[in-house]
Protein backbone atom coordinates (compact mmCIF):
# COMPACT_ATOMS: atom_id res chain seq x y z
CA UNK A 1 0.00 0.00 0.00
CA UNK A 2 1.19 3.60 -0.84
CA UNK A 3 -0.59 6.02 0.98
CA UNK A 4 -1.75 9.36 -1.11
CA UNK A 5 0.60 12.07 -0.81
CA UNK A 6 -2.97 14.04 0.34
CA UNK A 7 -3.39 11.64 3.45
CA UNK A 8 0.05 12.77 4.65
CA UNK A 9 -0.20 15.98 4.90
CA UNK A 10 -3.32 15.75 6.90
CA UNK A 11 -1.55 13.41 8.99
CA UNK A 12 1.06 16.85 8.78
CA UNK A 13 -1.83 19.28 9.84
CA UNK A 14 -2.96 17.09 12.78
CA UNK A 15 0.43 16.31 14.67
CA UNK A 16 3.48 18.94 12.95
CA UNK A 17 4.86 18.28 9.81
CA UNK A 18 7.98 17.38 12.23
CA UNK A 19 6.17 14.35 13.28
CA UNK A 20 5.23 12.87 10.45
CA UNK A 21 8.55 10.66 9.17
CA UNK A 22 7.76 9.25 5.54
CA UNK A 23 12.02 9.33 3.99
CA UNK A 24 13.72 6.24 4.12
CA UNK A 25 16.46 7.21 6.38
CA UNK A 26 13.73 8.71 8.90
CA UNK A 27 11.61 6.01 9.20
CA UNK A 28 14.53 3.26 9.62
CA UNK A 29 14.76 2.93 13.28
CA UNK A 30 10.97 2.54 13.31
CA UNK A 31 10.79 -0.34 10.63
CA UNK A 32 14.12 -2.43 11.72
CA UNK A 33 14.37 -4.43 14.73
CA UNK A 34 17.37 -4.57 17.14
CA UNK A 35 18.19 -8.01 16.39
CA UNK A 36 17.81 -7.66 12.60
CA UNK A 37 15.36 -10.47 12.55
CA UNK A 38 12.46 -8.65 10.88
CA UNK A 39 11.48 -5.55 8.72
CA UNK A 40 8.59 -3.33 8.85
CA UNK A 41 7.32 -1.91 5.74
CA UNK A 42 5.36 1.49 6.43
CA UNK A 43 4.66 4.64 4.38
CA UNK A 44 4.65 7.00 7.69
CA UNK A 45 5.64 7.02 11.30
CA UNK A 46 3.51 9.57 13.01
CA UNK A 47 4.55 11.06 16.38
CA UNK A 48 1.88 12.34 18.67
CA UNK A 49 2.25 14.44 21.26
CA UNK A 50 -0.88 13.83 23.27
CA UNK A 51 -3.87 11.18 23.50
CA UNK A 52 -6.28 13.50 21.40
CA UNK A 53 -3.65 13.50 18.82
CA UNK A 54 -3.69 9.38 18.86
CA UNK A 55 -6.98 10.36 18.43
CA UNK A 56 -7.22 12.40 15.59
CA UNK A 57 -4.81 9.99 13.82
CA UNK A 58 -6.61 7.05 14.41
CA UNK A 59 -9.69 8.98 13.22
CA UNK A 60 -8.03 9.69 10.02
CA UNK A 61 -6.73 6.04 9.68
CA UNK A 62 -9.92 4.22 10.57
CA UNK A 63 -11.79 6.91 7.73
CA UNK A 64 -9.88 5.51 5.24
CA UNK A 65 -8.80 2.12 6.42
CA UNK A 66 -4.99 2.10 6.87
CA UNK A 67 -3.68 -0.08 9.11
CA UNK A 68 -2.26 1.25 12.22
CA UNK A 69 0.79 -0.45 14.26
CA UNK A 70 1.92 1.06 17.78
CA UNK A 71 5.04 1.13 18.79
CA UNK A 72 7.29 1.91 22.30
CA UNK A 73 10.19 1.19 22.55
CA UNK A 74 10.85 -1.42 19.28
CA UNK A 75 12.12 -3.57 21.93
CA UNK A 76 9.63 -6.71 21.47
CA UNK A 77 10.86 -10.44 20.73
CA UNK A 78 7.96 -11.51 18.49
CA UNK A 79 7.42 -9.08 15.86
CA UNK A 80 4.42 -7.35 17.76
CA UNK A 81 5.48 -3.92 16.39
CA UNK A 82 6.56 -5.28 12.60
CA UNK A 83 4.29 -3.24 10.35
CA UNK A 84 3.68 -4.47 7.04
CA UNK A 85 1.85 -1.36 5.12
CA UNK A 86 0.17 1.67 6.68
CA UNK A 87 1.39 3.46 9.47
CA UNK A 88 3.16 3.03 12.55
CA UNK A 89 2.38 5.33 15.36
CA UNK A 90 5.38 6.12 18.08
CA UNK A 91 4.47 6.74 21.19
CA UNK A 92 7.84 8.07 22.12
CA UNK A 93 6.35 11.53 22.58
CA UNK A 94 4.26 10.82 25.18
CA UNK A 95 6.61 10.79 28.08
CA UNK A 96 4.76 12.41 30.57
CA UNK A 97 4.53 11.88 34.37
CA UNK A 98 1.08 13.25 35.08
CA UNK A 99 0.85 11.90 39.13
CA UNK A 100 2.57 10.67 41.59
CA UNK A 101 0.06 9.56 44.44
CA UNK A 102 2.69 8.59 47.27
CA UNK A 103 -0.37 7.81 50.20
CA UNK A 104 -2.50 6.15 47.22
CA UNK A 105 0.76 4.50 46.48
CA UNK A 106 0.01 4.88 42.31
CA UNK A 107 1.45 7.01 39.57
CA UNK A 108 -0.22 8.01 36.36
CA UNK A 109 1.89 8.12 33.54
CA UNK A 110 1.91 8.76 29.64
CA UNK A 111 2.33 5.30 27.90
CA UNK A 112 5.70 6.32 26.18
CA UNK A 113 7.83 7.03 29.41
CA UNK A 114 10.64 4.38 29.62
CA UNK A 115 10.61 1.83 31.86
CA UNK A 116 13.55 2.61 33.87
CA UNK A 117 12.78 6.23 34.10
CA UNK A 118 9.50 5.22 36.02
CA UNK A 119 11.39 3.77 38.18
CA UNK A 120 13.32 5.98 39.03
CA UNK A 121 10.29 8.31 39.32
CA UNK A 122 8.51 6.25 41.75
CA UNK A 123 11.86 6.37 43.59
CA UNK A 124 12.14 9.96 43.99
CA UNK A 125 8.82 9.61 45.46
CA UNK A 126 10.47 6.70 48.26
CA UNK A 127 8.23 4.03 46.59
CA UNK A 128 9.10 1.42 44.15
CA UNK A 129 7.68 0.15 40.79
CA UNK A 130 8.45 -3.29 40.42
CA UNK A 131 8.58 -4.37 36.88
CA UNK A 132 12.11 -4.90 35.41
CA UNK A 133 13.03 -6.43 32.69
CA UNK A 134 16.43 -6.58 30.24
CA UNK A 135 15.04 -3.97 28.31
CA UNK A 136 13.99 -1.40 30.77
CA UNK A 137 16.68 1.22 29.73
CA UNK A 138 14.61 1.65 26.20
CA UNK A 139 11.45 -0.02 26.43
CA UNK A 140 8.57 2.19 26.90
CA UNK A 141 5.26 1.26 29.63
CA UNK A 142 3.01 1.31 26.90
CA UNK A 143 4.83 -1.55 25.15
CA UNK A 144 5.22 -3.43 28.86
CA UNK A 145 0.94 -3.14 28.77
CA UNK A 146 0.41 -4.09 25.78
CA UNK A 147 2.74 -7.41 25.61
CA UNK A 148 1.89 -7.62 29.61
CA UNK A 149 5.59 -7.92 30.04
CA UNK A 150 6.81 -10.03 33.20
CA UNK A 151 10.86 -9.85 33.59
CA UNK A 152 12.46 -10.95 36.79
CA UNK A 153 9.96 -9.24 39.69
CA UNK A 154 6.70 -11.66 38.50
CA UNK A 155 7.04 -13.77 41.63
CA UNK A 156 7.05 -11.52 44.36
CA UNK A 157 5.05 -9.06 42.08
CA UNK A 158 3.17 -10.58 39.14
CA UNK A 159 3.14 -9.31 35.58
CA UNK A 160 2.65 -6.07 34.48
CA UNK A 161 -1.38 -6.75 34.42
CA UNK A 162 -1.07 -6.75 38.13
CA UNK A 163 0.38 -3.72 38.06
CA UNK A 164 -2.48 -1.85 36.08
CA UNK A 165 -4.70 -0.23 38.02
CA UNK A 166 -6.39 2.14 35.53
CA UNK A 167 -5.83 2.82 31.34
CA UNK A 168 -6.52 5.19 28.48
CA UNK A 169 -6.68 3.84 25.47
CA UNK A 170 -7.58 4.92 22.23
CA UNK A 171 -10.22 2.76 19.78
CA UNK A 172 -9.91 2.06 16.32
CA UNK A 173 -12.91 3.68 15.78
CA UNK A 174 -11.01 7.11 17.10
CA UNK A 175 -12.55 7.55 20.44
CA UNK A 176 -10.87 7.56 23.80
CA UNK A 177 -11.97 5.05 26.23
CA UNK A 178 -10.89 6.41 30.26
CA UNK A 179 -10.57 4.72 33.13
CA UNK A 180 -8.00 6.56 35.42
CA UNK A 181 -9.27 6.10 38.45
CA UNK A 182 -6.89 4.01 40.56
CA UNK A 183 -8.80 2.16 42.88
CA UNK A 184 -8.08 -0.74 44.22
CA UNK A 185 -11.66 -2.10 44.01
CA UNK A 186 -14.34 -1.45 41.31
CA UNK A 187 -16.61 -4.15 40.86
CA UNK A 188 -18.93 -2.14 38.13
CA UNK A 189 -19.32 -4.97 34.97
CA UNK A 190 -17.17 -5.77 32.65
CA UNK A 191 -13.07 -4.94 34.01
CA UNK A 192 -12.17 -3.62 30.46
CA UNK A 193 -8.99 -2.68 30.86
CA UNK A 194 -8.06 -6.38 31.21
CA UNK A 195 -8.86 -6.55 27.59
CA UNK A 196 -6.41 -3.58 26.24
CA UNK A 197 -3.67 -5.51 28.64
CA UNK A 198 -1.38 -7.77 26.49
CA UNK A 199 -3.67 -7.14 23.35
CA UNK A 200 -0.51 -6.44 21.35
CA UNK A 201 -2.04 -3.12 20.39
CA UNK A 202 -4.81 -5.32 18.42
CA UNK A 203 -7.68 -3.27 20.08
CA UNK A 204 -6.07 0.07 20.20
CA UNK A 205 -3.89 2.00 21.59
CA UNK A 206 -3.06 2.57 25.12
CA UNK A 207 -2.17 6.14 26.14
CA UNK A 208 -2.18 6.52 29.69
CA UNK A 209 -2.07 4.34 33.04
CA UNK A 210 -2.31 4.53 36.69
CA UNK A 211 0.38 1.70 37.84
CA UNK A 212 0.69 0.42 41.13
CA UNK A 213 3.65 1.33 43.51
CA UNK A 214 4.93 -0.45 46.34
CA UNK A 215 7.56 0.53 49.26
CA UNK A 216 11.00 0.90 48.56
CA UNK A 217 12.94 -2.10 49.27
CA UNK A 218 15.83 -1.17 51.97
CA UNK A 219 17.61 -4.18 52.76
CA UNK A 220 18.48 -6.63 49.94
CA UNK A 221 20.81 -9.62 49.53
CA UNK A 222 21.66 -11.04 46.21
CA UNK A 223 23.60 -14.06 46.03
CA UNK A 224 24.26 -16.85 43.78
CA UNK A 225 24.18 -20.46 44.49
CA UNK A 226 25.69 -23.76 43.08
CA UNK A 227 24.41 -26.65 42.69
CA UNK A 228 25.07 -30.50 41.96
CA UNK A 229 21.85 -31.46 39.79
CA UNK A 230 18.78 -29.96 38.33
CA UNK A 231 16.03 -31.17 40.89
CA UNK A 232 17.97 -29.43 43.67
CA UNK A 233 17.01 -26.36 41.90
CA UNK A 234 13.29 -26.65 42.76
CA UNK A 235 14.06 -28.18 46.41
CA UNK A 236 16.07 -24.89 47.26
CA UNK A 237 13.62 -23.09 45.78
CA UNK A 238 10.95 -24.51 48.39
CA UNK A 239 13.14 -24.04 51.30
CA UNK A 240 14.15 -20.81 50.47
CA UNK A 241 10.38 -19.66 49.90
CA UNK A 242 9.36 -21.49 53.25
CA UNK A 243 12.43 -19.62 55.22
CA UNK A 244 11.91 -16.11 53.64
CA UNK A 245 8.00 -15.85 52.70
CA UNK A 246 7.32 -12.87 50.57
CA UNK A 247 11.02 -11.24 51.07
CA UNK A 248 12.57 -13.88 48.09
CA UNK A 249 12.25 -10.96 45.19
CA UNK A 250 13.76 -13.35 42.55
CA UNK A 251 15.18 -16.83 42.18
CA UNK A 252 16.49 -17.62 38.91
CA UNK A 253 17.99 -20.33 37.22
CA UNK A 254 21.21 -20.47 35.36
CA UNK A 255 22.90 -23.27 33.53
CA UNK A 256 26.38 -24.51 33.15
CA UNK A 257 26.93 -23.65 29.53
CA UNK A 258 24.86 -19.90 30.91
CA UNK A 259 27.71 -18.94 32.99
CA UNK A 260 30.45 -20.87 30.23
CA UNK A 261 28.94 -18.39 27.57
CA UNK A 262 28.55 -15.34 29.28
CA UNK A 263 32.30 -15.48 30.62
CA UNK A 264 33.68 -15.89 27.49
CA UNK A 265 31.67 -13.74 24.79
CA UNK A 266 30.70 -10.68 27.46
CA UNK A 267 33.25 -8.49 28.74
CA UNK A 268 33.75 -7.37 32.43
CA UNK A 269 32.65 -10.79 33.77
CA UNK A 270 33.70 -13.56 35.56
CA UNK A 271 32.75 -16.44 36.83
CA UNK A 272 32.46 -16.06 41.10
CA UNK A 273 32.80 -19.51 41.80
CA UNK A 274 36.42 -21.65 42.33
CA UNK A 275 34.88 -24.39 39.95
CA UNK A 276 32.34 -24.65 37.38
CA UNK A 277 29.18 -26.50 38.62
CA UNK A 278 26.17 -27.95 36.70
CA UNK A 279 23.74 -25.70 38.20
CA UNK A 280 23.25 -22.37 39.63
CA UNK A 281 20.61 -20.19 41.30
CA UNK A 282 20.41 -16.30 41.34
CA UNK A 283 18.26 -15.09 44.16
CA UNK A 284 17.31 -11.74 45.82
CA UNK A 285 15.56 -11.08 48.86
CA UNK A 286 14.17 -7.75 49.77
CA UNK A 287 12.65 -5.61 52.60
CA UNK A 288 11.47 -2.23 53.10
CA UNK A 289 12.69 -2.35 56.72
CA UNK A 290 16.15 -0.99 56.80
CA UNK A 291 17.24 -3.29 60.03
CA UNK A 292 15.96 -6.36 58.61
CA UNK A 293 18.76 -8.65 58.78
CA UNK A 294 18.62 -10.31 55.85
CA UNK A 295 21.45 -12.36 55.22
CA UNK A 296 21.37 -14.18 58.62
CA UNK A 297 17.88 -15.06 57.49
CA UNK A 298 18.94 -16.52 53.99
CA UNK A 299 22.62 -17.46 55.56
CA UNK A 300 20.98 -19.88 57.81
CA UNK A 301 18.65 -21.32 55.10
CA UNK A 302 21.38 -22.07 52.81
CA UNK A 303 23.32 -23.81 55.86
CA UNK A 304 20.81 -26.55 56.24
CA UNK A 305 20.70 -26.72 52.32
CA UNK A 306 24.51 -27.21 52.76
CA UNK A 307 24.02 -29.94 54.87
CA UNK A 308 21.85 -31.70 53.14
CA UNK A 309 24.21 -31.44 50.21
CA UNK A 310 21.53 -29.57 47.88
CA UNK A 311 23.80 -26.28 47.68
CA UNK A 312 27.88 -27.05 47.22
CA UNK A 313 28.66 -23.44 47.03
CA UNK A 314 27.45 -19.92 46.91
CA UNK A 315 28.84 -16.25 46.97
CA UNK A 316 26.89 -13.69 48.78
CA UNK A 317 27.52 -9.93 47.10
CA UNK A 318 28.90 -7.46 49.44
CA UNK A 319 28.03 -4.36 47.59
CA UNK A 320 25.83 -3.08 44.88
CA UNK A 321 28.69 -3.41 42.19
CA UNK A 322 28.79 -6.90 43.19
CA UNK A 323 25.37 -7.79 43.14
CA UNK A 324 25.15 -5.99 39.77
CA UNK A 325 27.63 -8.67 38.36
CA UNK A 326 25.99 -11.47 39.69
CA UNK A 327 22.73 -10.30 37.92
CA UNK A 328 25.25 -9.52 34.86
CA UNK A 329 25.70 -13.06 34.66
CA UNK A 330 22.38 -13.97 34.29
CA UNK A 331 20.80 -11.01 32.00
CA UNK A 332 23.65 -11.43 29.36
CA UNK A 333 23.14 -15.25 28.76
CA UNK A 334 21.16 -14.45 25.60
CA UNK A 335 23.21 -12.02 24.24
CA UNK A 336 26.33 -14.33 24.95
CA UNK A 337 24.45 -17.07 23.41
CA UNK A 338 24.00 -14.85 20.00
CA UNK A 339 27.99 -14.26 20.31
CA UNK A 340 28.62 -18.22 19.93
CA UNK A 341 26.08 -18.70 17.41
CA UNK A 342 22.80 -19.78 16.11
CA UNK A 343 20.61 -19.61 18.85
CA UNK A 344 16.59 -21.04 18.69
CA UNK A 345 14.76 -19.81 21.45
CA UNK A 346 11.54 -20.61 23.40
CA UNK A 347 9.85 -19.13 26.23
CA UNK A 348 7.53 -20.92 28.04
CA UNK A 349 5.64 -21.99 31.13
CA UNK A 350 4.56 -25.01 33.42
CA UNK A 351 3.17 -25.18 37.15
CA UNK A 352 6.00 -24.43 39.30
CA UNK A 353 5.94 -27.63 40.70
CA UNK A 354 7.15 -29.14 37.17
CA UNK A 355 9.48 -26.78 36.16
CA UNK A 356 13.04 -28.93 36.26
CA UNK A 357 10.63 -32.17 35.63
CA UNK A 358 9.95 -30.42 32.35
CA UNK A 359 13.73 -29.30 31.78
CA UNK A 360 15.20 -32.17 32.21
CA UNK A 361 12.92 -34.28 29.76
CA UNK A 362 12.97 -31.42 27.12
CA UNK A 363 16.53 -31.48 27.55
CA UNK A 364 16.46 -35.05 26.66
CA UNK A 365 14.31 -34.80 23.71
CA UNK A 366 16.33 -31.95 22.06
CA UNK A 367 19.92 -33.38 22.57
CA UNK A 368 18.06 -37.11 21.04
CA UNK A 369 16.90 -34.34 18.03
CA UNK A 370 20.50 -33.37 17.51
CA UNK A 371 23.84 -34.65 18.74
CA UNK A 372 25.93 -32.03 20.04
CA UNK A 373 23.11 -29.75 20.31
CA UNK A 374 23.51 -27.17 23.38
CA UNK A 375 20.99 -26.61 25.38
CA UNK A 376 20.97 -23.27 27.60
CA UNK A 377 17.37 -23.99 29.83
CA UNK A 378 17.39 -20.39 32.09
CA UNK A 379 15.15 -17.83 33.17
CA UNK A 380 12.47 -16.98 35.95
CA UNK A 381 11.93 -20.56 37.79
CA UNK A 382 10.07 -19.01 40.92
CA UNK A 383 7.20 -18.15 38.53
CA UNK A 384 7.48 -21.07 36.41
CA UNK A 385 8.82 -19.61 33.35
CA UNK A 386 11.67 -21.03 31.23
CA UNK A 387 13.77 -19.60 28.21
CA UNK A 388 14.27 -22.77 26.84
CA UNK A 389 17.30 -21.36 24.54
CA UNK A 390 19.15 -23.68 22.24
CA UNK A 391 22.76 -23.38 21.11
CA UNK A 392 23.83 -24.77 18.18
CA UNK A 393 26.55 -27.64 18.09
CA UNK A 394 29.85 -26.24 17.78
CA UNK A 395 30.94 -25.98 14.36
CA UNK A 396 27.32 -26.50 12.15
CA UNK A 397 26.26 -24.06 10.32
CA UNK A 398 24.74 -21.04 11.56
CA UNK A 399 21.70 -20.79 8.77
CA UNK A 400 21.08 -24.64 8.94
CA UNK A 401 20.73 -24.75 12.48
CA UNK A 402 18.42 -22.13 12.36
CA UNK A 403 16.26 -23.53 9.66
CA UNK A 404 15.59 -26.44 11.92
CA UNK A 405 13.40 -24.18 14.42
CA UNK A 406 9.68 -25.37 13.69
CA UNK A 407 11.40 -28.78 14.29
CA UNK A 408 12.60 -28.07 17.91
CA UNK A 409 9.64 -25.76 18.87
CA UNK A 410 7.50 -28.91 18.10
CA UNK A 411 9.66 -31.03 20.50
CA UNK A 412 9.66 -28.38 22.93
CA UNK A 413 5.46 -26.91 22.84
CA UNK A 414 4.46 -30.39 22.14
CA UNK A 415 5.93 -31.37 26.18
CA UNK A 416 5.18 -28.13 27.60
CA UNK A 417 1.45 -28.76 26.49
CA UNK A 418 1.76 -32.28 27.91
CA UNK A 419 2.21 -30.23 30.93
CA UNK A 420 -0.47 -27.98 30.83
CA UNK A 421 2.30 -25.06 30.09
CA UNK A 422 2.04 -22.13 27.70
CA UNK A 423 3.78 -21.36 24.53
CA UNK A 424 4.23 -18.02 25.30
CA UNK A 425 5.19 -17.05 29.05
CA UNK A 426 6.02 -13.59 28.80
CA UNK A 427 6.91 -12.26 25.24
CA UNK A 428 3.44 -12.25 23.76
CA UNK A 429 2.47 -13.92 20.30
CA UNK A 430 3.16 -11.68 17.51
CA UNK A 431 3.65 -12.89 14.25
CA UNK A 432 6.26 -15.58 15.50
CA UNK A 433 4.04 -17.63 17.48
CA UNK A 434 1.04 -17.07 15.94
CA UNK A 435 0.76 -20.24 13.73
CA UNK A 436 1.98 -22.01 16.90
CA UNK A 437 -0.63 -20.34 18.65
CA UNK A 438 -3.44 -21.50 16.30
CA UNK A 439 -1.72 -24.94 16.74
CA UNK A 440 -2.18 -25.72 20.72
CA UNK A 441 -5.13 -23.09 21.02
CA UNK A 442 -8.56 -25.14 20.81
CA UNK A 443 -10.69 -23.35 18.51
CA UNK A 444 -13.51 -21.80 21.02
CA UNK A 445 -10.79 -20.08 22.16
CA UNK A 446 -9.37 -18.33 19.15
CA UNK A 447 -13.15 -17.84 18.19
CA UNK A 448 -13.53 -15.56 21.24
CA UNK A 449 -10.93 -13.75 20.75
CA UNK A 450 -11.73 -13.41 17.19
CA UNK A 451 -15.09 -12.30 18.74
CA UNK A 452 -13.54 -9.46 20.83
CA UNK A 453 -11.63 -8.42 17.84
CA UNK A 454 -14.34 -7.82 15.32
CA UNK A 455 -16.70 -5.98 17.94
CA UNK A 456 -14.00 -3.69 18.83
CA UNK A 457 -11.98 -3.09 15.66
CA UNK A 458 -14.29 -4.07 12.63
CA UNK A 459 -12.16 -3.00 10.30
CA UNK A 460 -9.12 -4.92 11.32
CA UNK A 461 -7.16 -1.54 11.18
CA UNK A 462 -5.23 -2.17 14.83
CA UNK A 463 -2.10 -4.08 14.13
CA UNK A 464 -3.13 -6.15 11.71
CA UNK A 465 -2.21 -10.31 11.48
CA UNK A 466 -1.18 -9.94 15.30
CA UNK A 467 -1.84 -12.72 17.50
CA UNK A 468 -3.98 -14.41 14.90
CA UNK A 469 -5.07 -13.83 11.51
CA UNK A 470 -8.67 -11.97 11.79
ZN1 LIG B 1 12.46 -13.45 30.85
Amino acid sequence: MTLPSEFLDRLRQLVGAANVLSADGDTERYRHEERGLMTSICDAVARPGTADDVAAVVRVCAEAHVPIVAMGGNTGLVGGGVANGGVILSTERLNRVIEVDALNHTMTIEAGCILADLQKTAEDHDCFFPLSLGAEGSCRIGGNISTNAGGVGVLRYGNTRDLILGLEVVLPDGRIWSKLNGLRKDNTGYDLKHLFIGAEGTLGIVTKAVVKLFPRPRAKVTLMAALPTLDYVLILFDRIRAACGDRLAAFEMVPELGIELVTRHIPDTRDPFAERHPWYVLMELTSPRPGDDLRAEVENAMGEAFEAGIVVDAVFADSETQGRALWKLREEIPAAQTREGGSIKHDVSVPVSKTTEFVRLAMEAVCAEMPGLRPCPFGHIGDGNIHFNLTQPPGMDKAAFIARWADFNRIVHDLTKRYSGSISAEHGIGLVKRDELEHYTSPLDIELMRRVKRALDPNNIMNPGKIFTA
